[in-house]
């Protein structure tokens, strides 16, 4: 069994908890770890759980909302720290005192009742990876952080029945809203973040091959709300907007299976 729970998501800081139980084995993993180390020790004490419960960290990319306090917290609890050499080397190869592990795009990493399983997607950093999981049964994606959907990217999530999936901004409130011109063309481009309109087609996409719960993840404060990413991924799915869960900038979500 797979459960999963953001613990804060948007450009202020993202964190997932995946955990992934098989007989007497649980596996848990933290995906990203953009908080100040104080407010994740809080989030995971929400989620009922301590630094010292999680068995391993991936990181997905070296932007700051992403990487926070990966390597205090690593060193501190003595963790494995995932990413791709690009990652790294854009972190100037911060030493992780033995702790780092190279990921590559489409390189299994066997974590105990959880395999994962990376692959790159096109965003404005070195070597950014996303990835999807499994504990030989369900089978869940993490998608946040890309300009654009890619053959890559739904080949490597086709199967998945849930799904973190960046919903992060309305194109016409990112057209018309308080961005500088710059900023505009970074987020809205092609190496930048998902419109809610992209990720509702890769959704629709995505259901036709076991795609069944949907977490709208991401979402800009500025160019977004909750209700247009709920009402974008349910068109696309056939649901009901309050079906649609998002997880919110500070707090992330509850707990949800896989
Ligand atoms: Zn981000
Ligand atoms: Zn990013």
């Amino acid at each position: 069994m797979i459960r999963f729970r953001s613990l804060g998501s948007g450009s202020s800081g993202n964190a997932t908890l995946v955990e992934a139980t098989s007989g007497t084995l649980t596996t848990r993993l933290l995906v990203d770890c953009g908080l100040r180390i104080r407010r994740l020790d809080q989030a995971l004490a929400g989620a009922g759980l301590a630094a010292a419960d999680l068995d391993a960290i991936f990181i997905t990319h070296e932007h700051a909302d992403h990487i926070g306090c990966a390597r205090s917290l690593a060193l501190r609890e003595r963790l494995p720290v995932h990413m791709s050499a690009g990652t790294h080397a854009a972190l100037r190869e911060q030493a992780f005192d033995g702790l780092l592990r190279i990921a590559a795009d489409g390189q299994a990493i066997d974590l105990g009742a959880l395999q994962v399983v990376p692959f790159a997607v096109p965003h404005d950093a070195r070597e950014p990876l996303q990835l999807h999981c499994t504990d030989g049964d369900a089978r869940l994606g993490v998608l946040t952080d890309l300009g654009h959907v890619t053959a890559h990217v739904l080949s490597h999530l086709a199967g998945c029945g849930s799904l973190l999936l960046e919903c992060n901004h309305d194109e016409t409130l990112l057209a018309e809203g308080p961005y500088p011109w710059f900023l505009k063309r970074r987020v809205g481009g092609d190496r930048g973040h998902l419109a809610n309109s992209a990720a509702a087609e890769a959704a629709r996409a995505l259901q036709a091959h076991g795609l069944q719960q949907v977490v709208a993840a991401h979402l800009s404060l500025k160019n977004n709300t909750p209700a247009l990413a709920r009402a974008a991924l349910a068109q696309a799915l056939g649901g009901a907007p309050h079906d649609i869960h998002v997880a919110d900038a500070a707090s992330g979500c509850p707990w949800l299976r896989a």
